[in-house]
């Protein structure tokens, strides 16, 4: 499938703020955003971007920047806002709670991969098993009670537990339990808004579904 979403940190640049797509990098001194602070384009110095915008931008906005953060093209992202509309629950809420629950958002969650790219690419790589069944489908949505491993060759195993080590100062949410020499996940409870932590006004996207 298309996965055009174009280079990650011109994904940062548009929003005009850190959306951490790069992993490591995103916390070193290579982060672009270090250095500029206007949009991308030719014209992108010319935007600056603390003018007073529309209330169907910033909604428009805050749309994309969520969209960026995990990874999804504009009709996976209205599925998911669909389907938390039909949710018994707050709209916004259950929404990112459905993104959180993304078999990916969880393998990167679990600090298995630096990146949610990353651990897009090792579940389609088959390196990933939930309930003692490979699954390869990244917007998998796992269950409470779930049980996840990774596995593959001695070499691969290898790169994942580099990886944990590399970001061993990334705190694992509450709702998962990860043990990082087994590499296994155990999903205690399904996340709530408060698990999320990440700076989305979701009430603004809920907004601009709704016109
Ligand atoms: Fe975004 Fe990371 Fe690139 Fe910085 S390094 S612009 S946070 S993707």
């Amino acid at each position: 499938m298309a996965r055009t979403l174009g280079a990650k940190c011109r994904q940062c640049r548009r929003e005009g703020e850190k959306l951490f797509l790069k992993g490591g990098r995103c916390k070193s001194d290579k982060c672009i955003l270090n250095k500029r602070d206007y949009a991308p384009g030719q014209h992108g110095q010319g935007k600056k971007r603390k003018g007073k915008a529309s209330n169907y931008a910033v909604q428009l906005r805050e749309k994309q920047k969520t969209k960026r953060i995990y990874g999804l093209l504009e009709r996976q992202f209205k599925n998911y806002f669909k389907k938390a509309e039909q949710t018994k629950g707050v709209t916004g809420e259950t929404l990112l709670s459905f993104l959180e629950m993304r078999l990916d958002n969880i393998i990167y969650r679990a600090r298995f991969a630096e990146s949610r790219a990353k651990a897009r690419q090792l579940v389609g790589h088959r390196f990933v098993k939930v309930n003692g069944h490979i699954v390869n489908i990244p917007s998998f949505l796992i269950k409470e009670g779930d049980e996840i491993i990774m596995f593959g060759t001695d070499a691969q195993i290898k790169m994942i537990k580099d990886t944990v080590k590399l970001l061993e100062d990334r705190s694992v949410p509450e709702w998962l339990e990860v043990a990082d020499d087994t590499l296994k996940i155990k999903v205690k409870r399904l996340p709530v808004r408060a698990d999320v932590g990440l700076p989305i006004e979701e009430n603004l996207i809920v907004e601009l579904y709704s016109k």
